[in-house]
């Protein structure tokens, strides 16, 4: 099973594609997650990384490029995946489609979790407070919407006529979301 999770940040897609690789036992991809443990352990692709995420703008894309056909080349990732942060552009979500057809592989589906902004921006003010991450205080999570929809929205223009596409209502209660979820994901899965 082949997965792509999108949406805003704030819209819970790490939280919900955790529980849903756990459901479906396949590794759960987050880009997010991979430059936040490079910029930990000062890596050449933290220190490349680190000023654009503090910004709240997007890691350019030849970094992200080679780091997702890595991460995707690694023996766990052949039997499925679940892309959480991944493609983040109309580019790299070309980039995506070539990276899987020289792989022999597609993705099954994209589920794109819609959340209203008022929501988002209160739910990222609230982590910001709670893990203190350095991206979450209020001029750098309005700036990450705005890279959201100048950049990422567009994406689901480029996916519209898939048949691949699901939208989901992302604002519910999270047992709620995994659910709707799991609905959409269990016709393609044995689960
Ligand atoms: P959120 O979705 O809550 O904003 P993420 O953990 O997905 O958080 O991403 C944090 C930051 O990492 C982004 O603001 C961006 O700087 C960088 N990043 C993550 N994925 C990508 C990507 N595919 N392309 C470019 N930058 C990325």
């Amino acid at each position: 099973m082949r997965l792509i999770f999108l949406g805003p940040p704030g819209a819970g897609k790490g939280t919900q594609a955790q529980i849903v690789s756990e459901w479906l036992s396949i590794p759960h991809i987050s880009t997010g997650d991979i430059l936040r443990a490079a910029v930990k352990n000062e890596t050449e692709l933290g220190l490349k990384a680190k000023s654009y995420m503090d910004a709240g703008d997007l890691v350019p894309d030849s970094l992200i490029l080679d780091m997702i056909r890595d991460r995707l080349e690694q023996p766990d990732a052949k039997s499925g995946w679940i892309l959480d942060g991944f493609p983040r552009n109309v580019a790299q979500a070309q980039k995506l489609d070539e990276m899987l057809a020289s792989m022999g592989q597609s993705f099954d589906r994209i589920l794109s979790l819609e959340v209203p902004d008022d929501v988002l921006v209160a739910r990222l003010l609230g982590r910001g407070k709670d893990q203190g991450r350095s991206d979450d205080n209020e001029a750098v999570i309005r700036r990450r919407l705005e890279v959201f929809y100048e950049s990422t929205a567009p994406i689901l223009e480029f996916y519209g006529n898939r048949p691949e596409l699901t939208i989901v209502n992302g604002d519910a209660e999270l047992d709620a979301v995994s659910e709707k979820l799991k609905t959409a994901i269990r016709p393609l899965s044995s689960v």
